[in-house]
């Protein structure tokens, strides 16, 4: 198979053939159609994230072609169009598997970080935490859902009945949330780089009824924010914007430090809360919403081998909407 992978933190990736690999008990080898370049994978390549053990395929939002079964597995039937998230696997019997919170499974599995991801031709995936797609679904259009739209579905569900909900960082799981709040008959405010028209002008072409720079108090207090850019400085200027009672949700995986800040900001029970990774149950709760059937996602298509090109492209904020990796 062929598959962009990193050698060294901090270096590009480099195109390798590699021998094809074998599903193991309860797995499956899947052909990769698409997959989707997340702001995570840059933490993957960066060194941001712990433990990070090369050599590493990254890519967490691969949609692919179910090829071989590996043994033991019954759910899934060769020819079939499934979804590899970020969540690749749990161990089933820890305090927070048994309770229903699989998301922080103390031994987790994670596609492109501790297991082989989607930046190449071919993948193994656990068959149980792949997510079942429709055989007419577009791989390009829906590889972004499999992060961006899943994560965002867990960070909106936080909200709450929040009405006025702010965004900031105006990327690929932003331009998701955003058409799903609208459908929930909730007001989206668009806070984005200072002074970035391009995304202001996507967001409201979304449905946002304000957008501005993330600097900027919106025209009306808050009753919940979504941190989506991976900055801790936003925090404090979220939590000013969101009214008494009102909560913040951090959807990053990784956020610079956070600066200290006066009390009173958070005082009259403002809260801020983080969301982490994923649960089976949130995969197939967003792909049974009917406010999320026929979201439109906004994609660049790169070739597998232009891997760092799309991830320079999303650091710098180039993009509207979400880069996806097409071998
Ligand atoms: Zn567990
Ligand atoms: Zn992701």
């Amino acid at each position: 198979m062929r598959a962009m992978v990193l050698s060294k933190v901090g270096e590009p990736l480099t195109l390798q053939s590699l021998p094809d690999p074998l599903p193991g008990n309860d797995e499956v080898l899947l052909r990769v159609e698409a997959c989707g370049v997340c702001r995570t994978d840059l933490h993957v390549v960066d060194g941001e994230l712990p433990n990070i053990v090369t050599p590493l395929i990254p890519g967490h939002e691969c949609v692919g072609i179910v090829e071989v079964l590996g043994p033991g597995v019954s759910g899934l039937k060769p020819g079939q169009r499934v979804g590899v998230p970020w969540l690749g696997g749990t161990c089933h019997h820890c305090e927070y598997c048994r309770g229903g919170r699989e998301n922080l499974c103390d031994t987790p599995e994670f596609t492109g970080y501790t297991r082989p991801g989607g930046y190449a031709s071919h993948i193994v995936a656990r068959a149980d935490y792949c997510v079942p797609l429709h055989h007419d679904a577009d791989p390009v259009a829906i590889a972004p859902l499999l992060c961006a739209g899943l994560i965002g579905w867990r960070c909106l569900a936080k909200t709450g009945q929040a009405k006025r909900i702010g965004l900031y960082g105006f990327g690929a799981a932003a331009h998701i949330v955003t058409q799903i709040a609208c459908r929930q008959q909730r007001d989206v405010y668009a806070f984005t780089r200072a002074g970035d028209i391009t995304a202001q002008t996507f967001a409201r072409s979304l449905g946002a009824v304000w957008a501005g720079s993330s600097d900027e108090m919106p025209p009306v207090p808050l009753d919940a924010a979504i941190l989506f850019a991976p900055i801790g400085d936003l925090v404090p200027l979220a939590l000013r914007a969101v009214k008494k009672g009102g909560r913040v949700v951090c959807g990053g995986i990784h956020m610079s430090d956070i600066p200290s800040f006066p009390y009173r900001w958070l005082w009259e029970e403002r809260e801020v809360v983080s969301v982490a990774n994923l649960t089976r149950a949130d995969a197939h709760d967003f792909f049974a919403a009917k406010e999320c059937k026929d979201i439109r996602t906004a994609t660049r298509i790169y070739p597998l081998e232009q891997a760092n090109q799309a991830l320079g492209d999303l650091r710098a904020g180039r993009l509207s909407g979400a880069a996806v990796l097409k071998p």
